[in-house]
């Protein structure tokens, strides 16, 4: 086997690999690159070889740092199947779908400016349009099952425990010879993660392909963040204003309703109305409830609804949406995006910032350069809108609701291999791939390598 590495290679997005196995080549995932424009420009160029030679593609899970792109591939012509969890399939129908839909309002916000301007028109990505083609190439498959993809070529998922049906992909090829095996861990979940469970052991690789998006961080202990937690809510309560939570639509949103509801009476949450104000996050809570059988909670019931939480609205429409701006008090809004990139939180921010009464709770990483990351920098004013408006909220950063393991999370995951196999290190900004590789080598004596973009690895 040879493997290619087309992204993810020193840096966390745009998860993307090339990997040759005889004469048949598979792309394991096929993610968005996300980030700073310059980065995002380079989301064009998928493959490093013609698209038609493409046999298979293998996705790990449906976030769009992994998934992003797949329409986008079958825009440039693929046609072959698309081989993943059946629940990162049905969260993919609505992930991506929308993914298109921005993709058509970026461009178009895009051309309005430049039209003015009297410069070239952009197309979009790809569309929504692409993206519903790219659905009926998905073949879902369970987690244990061993599926042979291509002559001499099979894989297995196993759970990540990192949002559900995130999988670590077992890969072989018999070349008639001998068989060689490579293991992607893809994104890894915390341990004590509320709704998902443990990452399943894998015990033997002949290589490893290791995600390292914390590998040089600790979490904070669960329980202190529980404890941080019901703190904000009870200040939040004397203070008399509205909570604002923006969300990861696929996960975070729904650890978070699994500890309201958990936690319900400990953090006095009957004295709040809490509303969940993104469609995909209902969405996505939906497709959660289909697949209980896939987590320990026993939060989602099959028609959706969060059965422990009484007081949840969730807001699909946009006029159920706009009637929470009349709730001054007591009401705890989840909403997109998690960034504060676009989406929902914008109105609810506009309504509620500039009161100190209101407290703003980042349960999420915040990237460099987003809004989300300027108000937990504690800047004074943003804009909104196109006005500016001063910042009085209380802004607090809750850590430890991680979706990915930190360094001892992966080091002991790797650490439960048979035998210590070689690993690459991917997903990852320079520092955590550092720190995660000397830790590594101080614990098991290993050399991790760290491939740049467009290196190839032979096993
Ligand atoms: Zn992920
Ligand atoms: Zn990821």
């Amino acid at each position: 086997m040879e493997i290619t590495f087309l992204g993810a290679a020193r840096e966390v997005t745009g998860s993307c690999y090339l990997i040759r196995a005889g004469d048949a080549k598979i792309l394991l995932d096929c993610g968005q690159i996300q980030g700073r424009r310059r980065d995002e420009a380079r989301n064009l160029e998928v493959l490093s070889i013609p698209v038609s030679e493409l046999d298979a593609v293998i996705l790990s899970h449906a976030h769009i740092d992994h998934s992003g792109r797949i329409p986008l591939l079958v825009k440039q012509g693929y046609d072959g199947p698309i081989y993943t969890h059946h629940a990162s399939q049905a969260l993919c129908e609505i992930m991506l779908l929308d993914s298109g839909y921005l993709h058509e309002k970026d461009a178009e916000w895009e051309n309005k400016r430049r039209s003015k301007l009297g410069r070239p028109l952009v197309t979009p990505l790809y569309t929504r349009d692409d993206a519903v083609r790219a659905l009926p190439l998905f073949a879902g498959i369970a987690y244990g099952e061993e599926v042979e993809i291509l002559p001499g070529v099979r894989m297995r998922l196993a759970d990540a425990g990192h949002i559900l049906g995130s999988a670590i992909v077992e890969l072989w090829h018999d070349d008639g010879a001998s068989t060689s095996k490579l293991v992607f861990s893809g994104d890894l979940g915390y341990k004590h993660a509320p709704v998902m469970r443990d990452p399943a052991k894998i015990s033997t690789a002949d290589l490893l392909l290791l995600e390292s998006t914390y590998g040089d961080r600790l979490h904070r202990s669960f329980d202190e963040t529980l404890r941080e937690l019901g703190g904000i809510f009870e200040k939040a309560r004397s203070a008399g204003g509205n909570i604002l939570i923006p969300a990861f639509a696929v996960g975070r949103t729904q650890d978070l309703l699994y500890l309201l509801a958990q936690h319900y009476e400990e953090w006095g949450l009957s004295q709040w109305q809490v509303f969940l104000d993104s469609p995909m996050a209902i969405r996505a809570t939906e497709v959660y409830s289909k697949f209980a059988a896939l987590y320990d909670a026993p939060l989602f019931t099959r028609d959706g609804d969060v059965r422990s939480l009484p007081n949840l609205t969730c807001t699909l429409t946009t006029d159920e949406s706009m009637a929470i701006n009349q709730v001054k008090s007591g009401a705890i809004i989840i909403a997109g995006s998690g960034m504060c990139t676009g989406g929902r939180i914008h109105h609810h921010l506009t309504n509620n910032i500039e009161r100190p009464e209101t407290h703003l709770i980042f349960i999420g990483f915040q990237a460099y350069g987003t809004l989300g990351r300027r108000l937990v920098d504690g800047v004074d004013s943003v804009k909104l809108w196109g006005r500016d408006h001063v910042v009085r909220a209380r802004i607090h950063t809750v850590g430890g609701l991680s979706a990915h393991a930190d360094q001892e999370g992966l080091t002991d995951w790797y650490g439960q291999f048979d035998a210590a196999p070689q690993v690459c290190l991917v997903h990852g900004e320079e520092r955590a791939q550092q720190g995660l590789s000397a830790a590594l080598k101080k614990k098991y004596a290993v050399t991790p390598t760290i491939p740049d973009r467009g290196d190839t690895r032979k096993i």
